[in-house]
C-alpha cells in the first residue's frame, strides 16, 4: 500500500496543513485545496467551512503592521 496521498495546493503545488486540505467550498461540500497564500486571494468568491481544530496559529495569515496602529 502507498500510504497517504500528500495534499498539495491546486494553485501552487505548495503541500498544506491539515487546516488547510480540510477546507470546503459550503455550498458544493469540495475540498478547496489551496494553501493559504493562495487561498486568501479567492477568499471573497468562496464561502469555506474551515475546521478550526486544525487551525494552528501559523495558519493566521499575516496581519500588516499598519493594523498596529491603533489609538
Ligand atoms: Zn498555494
Amino acid at each position: 500500500m502507498n500510504g497517504e496521498v500528500e495534499m498539495r495546493c491546486i494553485a501552487c503545488n505548495k503541500s498544506l496543513s491539515d487546516f488547510e486540505a480540510t477546507r470546503k467550498d459550503s455550498k458544493t461540500g469540495e475540498f478547496i485545496d489551496m494553501c493559504n497564500d493562495c487561498y486568501i486571494e479567492v477568499e471573497e468568491e468562496f464561502a469555506s467551512i474551515e475546521r478550526e481544530d486544525l487551525k494552528h496559529a501559523d495558519d493566521e495569515p499575516e496581519p500588516s503592521p499598519n493594523q498596529f496602529s491603533g489609538s
